[in-house]
């Protein structure tokens, strides 16, 4: 079989982001280019509504370090959204200039300002004066240092309270460590940002794992918390029943892209001119596939049940999966995955059914079954809840998706949540700003009260 044609033609290797940093040339020309539009429709079309006219002024002047400062202002993972935003969907997607021309290079500037701060060490997030002192101040107790769990704690910081992240995992960062595809973003970038936050005063606690079976029990977080905050994101993709799917060489594809993006030797071997089938259609399927050509797959097929515009994953995102060179199959229905004698994967068997709307399962004399010699199979079939939601004292979903209102509340008055773990599965940029709500939502209605009666004790002390 053929070598990737990405090594071949010298592409960015597996331990580079897609996207070059701006040169300050570069940065200053595009900054001036902006219209500096009022009532901005780019900043409207920001989940975390980043200042952007702004921030690019600030680029255009000269004052990167200011325009870091707006950025992180509003969204404290600014360095990340840069990277990792679907900005076409998002920021640029709005801007003004993306009628007649090109829209401005709104990702790009960001991370150029952002990265400008964090190589620097300039401090992204100042504490507010604390709202009580002593021990009896209230804090929170944050369940999970990925990105909701991350702004949530630095918007509390920002206005005076306390928190204490626990994370199970042994480093922070959550999806943007581990899950997203490294030539978006690699685990360093993410974990730069996460150590400024930790600079700032954030407390985060890794390795250590809530729950009944953890190190710590949600009683303990509860007696040692005023509120607490669920941002445990979402669990394991559930296996989808077919025969052979116990095969060795059969992925889970958040464990797939986190065993690449942490540089483990065994799987880019593994993966090295191998075939690869990854079964789905949303985004993160399609994350799998770009990143499993640029580990050096020979061939790399996307299996997807129905046809190109019912796929949910951003059309962006497929045209760089197929500049990649990924073989697209259409109305794709999985069968069984293939085993040889030695009980090794062989392949995948599935039938194509037409695209006439009739039912994937139902046979008809024109569908065709067709046999994919793959050596891995990746399913990016969607996550179910996390673990520790059957746990909570919370309303959940079916799904295991917490239930929570547009401020982050769920049905318990001290449990906030936000995140993935609430939408499903959403952006970083989403998370961000629902930990930030949720943060805003506690203080105004469980710790603002509380601060006050400590502050007014202390006084009267
Ligand atoms: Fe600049 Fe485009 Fe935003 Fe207008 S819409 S402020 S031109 S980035």
């Amino acid at each position: 079989m053929a070598e990737s044609f990405l090594l071949h033609a010298g592409l960015a290797p597996l331990d580079r982001e897609i996207r070059p940093p701006l040169s300050g040339a570069e940065a200053l020309a595009e900054a001036n280019r902006c219209l500096f539009c009022y009532d901005a429709p780019c900043t409207r079309a920001c989940p975390t509504h980043i200042d952007v006219p702004l921030f690019i002024q600030q680029i255009a002047t000269g004052n990167t370090a200011g325009s870091a400062r707006t950025i992180f202002a509003a969204n404290v993972l600014g360095s990340s959204c840069a990277r990792v935003c679907p900005t076409e969907e998002l920021c640029e997607g709005a801007c003004v200039l993306g009628d007649q021309h090109k829209p401005i290079a709104i990702g790009p500037l960001q991370r150029y300002a952002t990265d400008h701060a964090l190589r620097l060490g300039l401090p992204i997030l100042t504490p507010g004066p604390a709202v009580a002192a002593g021990t009896s101040a209230p804090t929170v107790g944050i369940i999970g240092a990925g990105p909701a769990g991350l702004a949530c704690a630095a918007e509390l910081l920002r206005q005076g309270y306390r928190s204490v992240i626990y994370e199970q995992a042994d480093q922070p960062g959550g999806l943007n460590t581990f899950g997203v595809a490294q030539y978006k973003m690699t685990p360093g970038a993410a974990l730069a940002e996460v150590e400024a936050l930790a600079r700032s005063g954030l407390d985060i606690r890794c390795g250590v794992r809530v729950g009944k079976n953890g190190t710590v029990t949600l009683a303990e977080l509860e007696s040692r918390h005023a509120a607490i905050f669920i941002g445990v994101g979402m669990g394991a993709i559930p296996g989808i029943g077919l025969p052979g799917e116990e095969l060795p060489g059969v992925w889970d594809a958040l464990d797939f892209i986190s065993a690449l993006k942490l540089g483990n030797p065994e799987v880019i071997k593994l993966v090295s001119k191998a075939s690869v089938a990854v079964i789905g259609g949303g985004n993160t399927s399609i994350d799998v596939t770009t990143q499993a050509v640029r580990a050096g797959a020979a061939k790399v097929w996307l299996l997807y049940r129905r046809g190109p515009a019912h796929m949910p994953a951003y059309p962006h995102e497929v045209h760089l999966a197929l500049a990649h060179g990924i073989d697209m199959v259409y109305h794709a229905v999985p069968r069984r995955i293939l085993g040889s004698e030695d009980g090794q994967l062989r392949g995948i068997e599935l039938q194509t059914v037409p695209a006439d709307g009739s039912p994937a399962d139902s046979r008809s004399p024109s569908d065709s079954t067709v046999v994919l010699e793959a050596s891995i199979v990746v399913r990016a079939t969607g996550q179910r809840g996390a673990g520790l939601a059957a746990e909570l004292p919370v309303r959940t979903t079916a799904k295991g998706v917490v239930e929570v209102d547009a401020w982050g509340r769920t049905s318990h008055p001290r449990y906030y949540a936000g995140g993935d773990c609430t939408s499903g599965g959403q952006e970083v940029v989403n998370a961000v700003e629902a930990g930030k709500r949720a943060a805003q939502s506690m203080i105004r209605e469980l710790l603002t009260p509380l601060g006050q009666v400590d502050a007014a004790q202390a006084q009267a002390e």
